[in-house]
């Protein structure tokens, strides 16, 4: 007879995955559950990322909870103030918002040296949160990068990062420097290039960019989507089709990978021709690497943005930041009033900001020197009763992680119920299972198209990120937990 029900649950981030992950073990009846987040709200980096236009380049009827499918999306690809509120709303619906302590930065797991079963998990303020099951949950776009060109706390002017927008700074009438063209400059340029005065923009390696299929959903869409709520359920159904399309052509995984990669390329080419008229801007927007080798964008508004007359594109490389402006590799200086950091995460460093002491005071951040590693991108030997959400080899190249994250969220869902209704108290991967694993990640990762170029899917020669399948494959192979692979004890 067990005896204690419940687990006690801690759950490091409430973001989509923490949330999600909050919902699953509700559904399984674990009731004793904590998600501790650092900031002061729920949302993850939907709270965090408040740029100018900030968007989600994956349709909303996907870039959704299958529990929580929403007719009221205002449009296909929503805006981040809407994608908040959505999540906002669910978790309160699902009474998942009283279970968040807010202002609850973690920095330390520890599993107990004396039963090595039960984590200590403690906050910068001292406080310690006793928990049988750790579900870390602090997603790999959650820390931002600004690189250490020299003088780069010179600048005179607001300097700040894509992810921590400063609204207070207006940038109306202002001359601007912005480093970077990935995702989020490619959203925040076209939403701030009406105001300023001047913008240079430092590419150093162009993106490919293609059309992006948004609309606007109307009275009738929304009417429609209440009387016959299945349409929802098709629409949300093709979009992941078409996305396990794109899954299986960057992970190498069909002989027509490279046709369909080409027929994505011919879009961009003729986006490029149509939006670019110069001819040398165009040449300059020329990406150097194999598409799908860095994330595929999507916008309609990147290319016109760039190309006004009063926006400077430079891809000499960033020398040094200085006290007004940014100097190029070739001597230039290009002035600035602002200087915008577009220049993404440190993905690759999961859990960069807690300490995490496993068996025998094993330290993760050891056990993944040479890269982070786990079994199904959620467990690691060694540390018992802890699992990822969104972790190792768990990202996706042009799909919905929330997919991903719910079919992780279940998994260990199942996990604390073993946990709840049998004697077992302590549940580990077993080594070579981990091995096994990991072996066959990267062997699969290396005929992707992921390599050959670097991004921030790369960890020195591996990549960590990404995984290189179709989301339903990750499905299926976590949809019921084989126990075999697992060490109960
Ligand atoms: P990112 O894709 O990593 O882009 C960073 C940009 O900064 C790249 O152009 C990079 O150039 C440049 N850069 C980095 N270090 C530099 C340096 N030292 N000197 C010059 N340039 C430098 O970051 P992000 O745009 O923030 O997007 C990150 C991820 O967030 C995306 O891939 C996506 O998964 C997610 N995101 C999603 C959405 C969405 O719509 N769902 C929106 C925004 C972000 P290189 O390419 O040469 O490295």
């Amino acid at each position: 007879m067990s005896t204690h029900t419940s687990p006690r649950v801690v759950i490091i981030g409430a973001g989509f995955g923490g949330l999600g992950a909050a919902r699953a073990l509700k559904e399984q009846g674990i009731t004793d559950i904590t998600v501790l987040e650092l900031a002061d709200g729920v949302g993850g980096v939907w709270r965090d990322n408040t740029y100018p236009d900030a968007a989600c380049d994956v349709p909303s009827p996907l870039y959704s909870w299958s529990w929580a499918i929403n007719p009221a999306w205002g449009r296909r690809y929503s805006k981040q103030p809407e994608i908040l509120a959505y999540l906002r709303q669910a978790a309160e619906r699902e009474g998942l918002t009283d279970l968040v302590v807010t202002g609850a930065a973690v920095v330390s797991c520890v599993l107990s040296p004396d039963d090595q079963t039960t984590w200590t998990v403690t906050t910068a303020d001292g406080t310690a949160y006793e928990a049988d099951l750790v579900v870390s949950a602090v997603g790999q776009l959650s820390n931002p990068v600004i690189p250490s060109f020299p003088g780069a706390d010179t600048f005179v002017g607001p300097a700040f990062h894509s992810a921590q927008w400063r609204h207070d700074v207006d940038l109306s009438g202002k001359r601007v420097a912005v480093i970077g063209t990935g995702a989020s400059a490619i959203q925040f340029v076209p939403g701030i290039v009406d105001d300023v005065s001047a913008m240079t923009v430092f590419q150093r390696s162009a993106p490919y960019v293609v059309p992006k299929p948004d609309q606007a959903y109307q009275g009738r869409h929304h009417r429609a989507f209440e009387k016959w709520p299945r349409l929802l359920d098709v629409e949300r159904g093709v979009t992941f089709r078409l996305t396990e399309l794109l899954n299986a052509a960057l992970g190498g995984q069909v002989k027509w990978s490279k046709a369909l990669l080409a027929t994505v390329g011919a879009a961009w080419k003729l986006h490029l021709r149509r939006q670019v008229k110069d001819a040398s801007l165009r040449a300059k927007l020329v990406p150097d690497y194999d598409i799908g080798c860095k994330r595929i964008l999507f916008s309609n508004d990147w290319y016109p943005a760039i190309a006004r007359e009063h926006v400077d594109v430079v891809t000499e490389r960033v020398a040094a930041v200085e006290p007004n402006g940014v100097r190029d590799a070739a001597g230039v200086l290009h002035e600035a009033d602002v200087l915008i950091w577009g220049t993404g995460f440190a993905a690759t460093a999961f859990l960069a900001d807690v300490a995490v002491t496993g068996q025998d005071g094993a330290d993760l951040h050891d056990a993944w020197a040479d890269g982070a590693r786990a079994h199904l991108g959620m467990a690691v030997p060694g540390f018992p009763n802890f699992f990822a959400i969104y972790g190792p080899n768990t990202n996706l190249g042009g799909s919905s992680i929330i997919n991903m994250m719910e079919a992780q969220a279940a998994y260990v869902a199942q996990v604390a119920r073993r946990l709840a209704d049998s004697d077992a108290r302590r549940v580990e991967v077993r080594a070579d299972v981990y091995d096994a694993y990991d072996a066959e990640m990267q062997t699969r990762l290396s005929s992707t198209a992921w390599t050959g170029c670097e991004s921030w899917y790369v960890d020195g020669p591996r990549i960590t990120t990404n995984w290189p399948g179709k989301v339903s494959e990750y499905q299926q192979r976590t949809a019921t937990v084989d126990w075999s692979e697992l060490t109960l004890t």
